[in-house]
């Protein structure tokens, strides 16, 4: 049994799904998500008229959590409408993943997961090292000394390379 508060996450998801505007689809989503000092963060999707435009819930709670002070997030869930446990959409588990890393807990609607399970073989595994000026904690580029492909490079949540 996971000691997280999901309760306490989806009830702020739910309450914020509420806000959503989503004059286009009707699909309300709320985001929550805790940050590794306790805040609770939330996010609901914005719609567009061009649709193409439309923000997910989590680009709203990934904002949150720079305007309000910054920090990793430590555990995640995502609602539609009253409640019901979604899981976050390809682009927001990349989001997710450079704020919260691949072993972040999800609550989604086949139970406790980390966003490794829902997104394996992830992008930060393959920034190439000149562009990461500032590299991210879960990036192997942390790993200077590690060979991409070689035999000792163990990805975060996967398997030896
Ligand atoms: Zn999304």
């Amino acid at each position: 049994m996971s000691a997280i508060d999901w309760k306490t996450l989806l009830d702020a998801a739910t309450e914020v799904a509420a806000k959503a505007y989503a004059p286009y689809s009707n699909y309300t989503v709320g985001a929550a998500a805790y940050a590794d000092d306790g805040r609770v963060l939330v996010g609901c999707n914005i719609e567009n008229s061009s649709l193409g435009l439309t923000l997910c819930g989590e680009c709203g709670l990934i904002s949150s959590l720079y305007a309000t002070g910054g920090g990793r997030l430590t555990a995640f869930l995502c609602v539609h409408g009253d409640g019901e446990l979604v899981t976050p959409c390809g682009r927001c588990r990349q989001l997710l993943l450079e704020h919260g890393g691949p072993d972040l807990p999800i609550l989604s609607p086949q139970g406790e997961v980390t966003l490794a399970d829902l997104l394996p073989q992830h992008w930060l595994d393959y920034v190439p090292p000149e562009r990461a000026t500032n590299p991210h904690p879960d990036s192997r580029n942390r790993h200077p000394g590690l060979v991409p492909g070689s035999p000792d490079e163990v990805r975060p949540g996967g398997e030896p390379t």
